[in-house]
């Protein structure tokens, strides 16, 4: 589908020209136009304050050498990136992700929705976004720590508790933000809240583990019940098998669900009488092993090799928390096909604008991930309340205010939805609502 708006097509164009060969980038902010249309014509206002043309350009994009030593004494170079996105509702906020696919697009498309997603979880907090292009897969602890240092020694010239505030995300676990944090704290001599994500012995939450699942799952909840449905007696299917994945199907099964397929970038298994978490925990959170490992345990499950047959397992609602453009146009006319009513996603823009035209087509209830995954940043954001008063909330307190952030995050998608006339669209809502605070912060800051 086109723009109509032409100040939106036209700016579009821009974006385009001005961002070549980052394909994920331009996905992104092309979805977020789609949905604003109604507010460039409503809002002449924001058009003339420029807002449209400065929300799609990062405030600082940082591009920086990471040398390290491997365990034979190789030396190995990686490119470590931050993009600090946009800083007018607060610090610039978000993960790092460690993946070899990652590059200066795929940062940039998650620093961009990561300004969306801040604004909607109503916390303070900017949007940014960093990584490298190191995968800590097959690397041993000790290269982990040693790449961790020399990534942090450069990061730490640009982050701090009040100006840039990373946490984890694909390949960054409680391990390598460990790492960061002892880096940081040996550089700059100050112990801080500048990470999220920390062990609970340094100034890390309660519930931070679990927060993006669980809060997916809160907020797939508040959109069943609006709909008249719920997680109970239905049948789910969740893709990945990380830190999203996981909390994702211990609150769904908390829920009244059962999930029945999990999967990791080799391939899924399939166990029809429910996933059994523990096993997965034990293999993918203690071991780091491939999920195929799973039939050790339960011979009786099936394992398929590849990621996208996953779709083709006939479920009830589905969970997407692998990775982005995970869903196709195909997968999601299987799912819907084999009765799949509603899809929430956990990973960041898991699904291809086409998988999305066939949700809407098939009136599928979508959960978008700005929305839907936004409650580990929530859960980040109270994590640096707690180490500003230096004190630590119980898992029961922050978990209740995750859930009140995730129903709220819902409200606010409804209503956008409703006020601008698309009714239970909430990937629009979710864009509005998430855009307008944003926005009005940036008209009444000027032209900065
Ligand atoms: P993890 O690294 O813990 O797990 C990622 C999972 O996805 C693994 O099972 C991994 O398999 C699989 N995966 C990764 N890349 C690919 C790929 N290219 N193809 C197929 N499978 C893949 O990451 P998280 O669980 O933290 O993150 C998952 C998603 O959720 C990401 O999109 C992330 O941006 C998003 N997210 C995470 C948040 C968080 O708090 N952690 C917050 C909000 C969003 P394998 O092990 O084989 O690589």
């Amino acid at each position: 589908m086109a723009l109509k708006n032409q100040y939106l097509a036209d700016l579009l164009e821009t974006v385009k020209k001005r961002n070549p060969g980052e394909p994920e980038f331009i996905q992104a902010v092309t979805e977020v136009f789609m949905s604003l249309e109604p507010v460039a014509e409503k809002r002449p206002d924001l058009v003339e304050a420029g807002v449209f043309e400065r929300i799609v350009e990062p405030e600082r994009q940082i591009i920086f050498r990471v040398p390290w030593v491997d365990d034979n004494g190789v030396q190995r170079v990686n490119r470590g990136f931050r993009i600090e996105f946009n800083s007018a509702i607060g610090p610039y906020k978000g993960g790092l992700r460690l993946h070899p696919s990652v590059y200066l697009g795929i940062i940039k498309f998650l620093g961009f929705e990561q300004i969306f997603k801040n604004s909607l979880t109503t916390l303070p907090m900017g949007g940014g976004k960093g990584g490298s292009d190191f995968d800590p897969k097959g690397k041993s602890d000790g290269e982990v720590m040693r790449f961790c240092q020399s990534f942090m020694t450069e990061l730490c010239k640009h982050i701090g508790p009040d100006t840039d505030v990373p946490a984890g995300d694909i390949g960054t676990g409680a391990r390598e933000i460990g790492y960061m944090f002892g880096q940081y704290k040996r550089i700059r001599n100050e112990f801080t809240g500048v990470l999220t994500g920390k062990g609970l012995t340094f100034g890390g939450s309660l519930a931070r583990t679990q927060a993006t699942g669980y809060g997916l799952c809160y907020y797939a909840n508040e959109m069943l019940k609006a709909n008249g449905k719920s997680f109970e007696g239905q049948t789910v299917v969740i893709s990945g098998s990380g830190n999203v994945a996981i909390y994702a199907t211990e609150k769904a099964t908390e829920l009244g669900a059962k999930v029945v397929a999990m999967s990791d970038s080799n391939g899924y298994i399939y166990d029809e009488n429910g996933i059994d978490l523990a096993v997965v925990k034990q293999l993918k959170e203690v071991e780091r092993k491939r999920i195929k490992e799973y039939l050790n345990f339960h011979p009786e499950a099936k394992y398929t090799e590849g990621c996208k047959g996953i779709w083709t397992i006939p479920c009830d609602i589905a969970l997407p928390c692998a990775t982005q453009n995970e869903v196709d146009a195909e997968s999601a006319k299987t799912l819907a096909a084999n009765g799949c009513y509603a899809l929430c996603e956990g990973a960041n823009m898991p699904s291809t604008p086409e998988a999305i035209d066939v949700y809407f087509e098939n009136n599928m209830l979508y959960g978008p991930a700005k929305a839907a995954n936004a409650g580990g940043v929530a859960v980040s954001g109270l994590e640096m309340s707690q180490n500003s008063e230096r004190l630590s909330w119980t898992f029961e307190d922050v978990d209740n205010r995750l859930k009140n952030i995730m129903k709220e995050i819902f409200k606010s998608c409804d209503e956008a939805s409703k006020e601008y006339g698309m009714e239970g669209n909430y990937m629009a809502g979710a864009n509005i609502a998430g855009f307008l605070k944003v926005a009005e912060a940036m008209k009444a800051q000027g032209c900065v």
